[in-house]
């Protein structure tokens, strides 16, 4: 059975600087989308440049945990 998708936990590992790049207001926005689906790792850019390489993992095996989109 799919484990239930908590967004609070995805918001957790995203840079939260609501930067907009994906498209979306706010990181949390984009927590919602990426945990309904509706959005995939990889829109959120800044997560593949600098410093969030550690948290960039964290989400990739949420991502797999959960069945969501990576990319
Ligand atoms: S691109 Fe990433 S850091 Fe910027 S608002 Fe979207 S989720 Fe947040």
């Amino acid at each position: 059975m799919a484990k239930k998708v908590n967004y609070i936990e995805l918001l957790k590992h995203l840079p939260r600087t609501n930067c907009k790049e994906c498209g979306e207001v706010s990181c949390m926005a984009f927590a919602v989308k990426l945990a309904k689906h509706e959005a995939t790792l990889a829109e959120c850019k800044p997560l593949f440049q600098g410093d969030y390489e550690n948290e960039r993992k964290e989400l990739e095996k949420l991502i797999e945990e959960y069945g969501l989109k990576a990319a």
